[in-house]
């Protein structure tokens, strides 16, 4: 079988086999339903409340205050549109910013016509919120903050701890989408202001189809499914026990030295950055030069499309994107891209590459011996080009 070079670890990663050895019991002979009162049911519970310790010692809160989802998309859902409704009579504004995912985006619009009203941040050119615009946004109305831990697309890891003094001192809730973040790099709860956290399994090495939502104690949020008792009332539907444990066992593996693979998974970054700037020339770095993920490149090479590209480095095995797997296929260039001030022509060509633990040094090697031929050879086809 030919090598697969696999570079779209913010897309989804691969299963850890322990992850999935941990659920097959649960999708085999431990089938019993989590409610029920005899011990097949019981031992679905038991696994479900072990899975959930594990998520709250990886974060730092207390299981209490973790409740399984169904994914990332459906804890933005809830987080913003349950604190929205449970909050009105308090007010009825919400401050995000413009780089989110598209499921805190479009939340946020669906909000604006149930009569919320939606301030989107500017960022500042290395993607990072603006603190002032975020403190001159703040009025009496507003109920809550959501900001992205650490972007998908260019990897910029935002000031959530500021951020989250600034929600505390004002009173208002401050959920952070941090899919990207969760076993990537250390979150401490207790030393931050969060009230809600977004987390999602097929992100660090666990199965697709699963999430959480931090919730602190407290928070006054509405449910966003009805239906039965499940997660303590708050998240109708039986509960996933195999993903659940799946979950549970993916993120206490991630957090396992976490901070020593992060500077592994750097070296890989540095090496990559560095390869392509010195190799390609009219290429641009998106994103912040220190504050990003460690294993997050984004580049734009001038004259041509990402599409192209990818098509290309498919060819030879390697898997990567062009802005987010999420508006590929479209031919709008990545909202992110444009609000960090680029023009839509420079948008059009960017190249995502987002390594994992499992890439090496040989595999980055590979990708800066193919991509500047790749490069020139798209160039030399490029309309756009040839008129330089
Ligand atoms: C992947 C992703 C999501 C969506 O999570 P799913 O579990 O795939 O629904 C949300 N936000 C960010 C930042 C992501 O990268």
């Amino acid at each position: 079988m030919k090598k697969l070079y696999y570079f779209d670890n913010s897309a989804t990663t691969k299963i850890d086999e322990r992850v999935l050895k941990s659920m097959l019991p649960y999708l085999k002979e431990n089938y019993g339903n989590a409610s029920s009162i005899y011990s097949l049911g019981r031992e679905s519970r038991e696994a479900i409340d072990s899975a959930r310790e594990k998520v709250a010692k990886a974060l730092g809160c207390d299981g209490k205050e973790i409740f399984f989802t169904n994914s990332g998309t459906e804890s933005d859902n809830w987080a913003i549109k349950g604190v929205a409704f449970a909050n009105r009579e308090k007010g009825n504004h919400i401050i995000t910013s413009r780089i989110e995912h598209h499921a805190v985006l479009h939340t946020c619009e669906y909000l604006e016509k149930q009569g919320f009203e939606v301030t989107y941040l500017p960022v500042k050119k290395n993607g990072v919120v603006d603190i002032k615009e975020l403190k001159k946004a703040i009025r009496k109305e507003t109920i809550l903050i959501s900001i992205m831990y650490a972007n998908n697309e260019i990897g910029t890891i935002e000031p959530i701890k500021e951020i989250g003094e600034i929600a505390k001192e004002k009173g208002i809730y401050f959920h952070t989408d941090a899919v990207q973040a969760v076993g990537n790099v250390e979150i401490n709860l207790n030393e931050l202001n969060i009230d809600l956290l977004t987390l999602s399994g097929h992100k660090f090495n666990g199965p697709k189809g699963i999430g959480a939502l931090y919730i602190k104690n407290g928070v006054r949020i509405e449910n966003l499914l009805h239906g039965g008792g499940q997660e303590r009332g708050k998240r109708a539907s039986t509960e996933n026990v195999a993903n659940i444990v799946g979950l549970g066992e993916a993120i206490e593996l991630a957090t396992e030295n976490i901070e020593k693979k992060g500077e592994y998974v750097k070296t890989l970054r540095e090496k990559c950055i560095e390869g392509i700037l010195e190799k390609i020339p009219d290429t641009i770095l998106n994103g912040d030069r220190e504050k990003r993920l460690p294993g997050n490149v984004n580049v734009c090479f001038k004259y041509i499309e990402g599409e192209s590209i990818l098509l290309m480095l498919d060819r030879l095995g390697i898997c990567a994107s062009s802005g987010s797997a999420c508006t590929s296929g479209s031919l709008d260039p990545s909202h992110v891209l444009l609000a960090i001030g680029l023009d839509h022509e420079t948008a059009h060509g960017s190249l995502r590459l987002s390594f994992s633990k499992d890439n090496t040094e040989e595999e980055i090697d590979y990708l800066l011996e193919v991509l500047p031929d790749i490069i020139s050879k798209l160039r030399r086809m490029s309309p756009l080009y040839n008129k330089e």
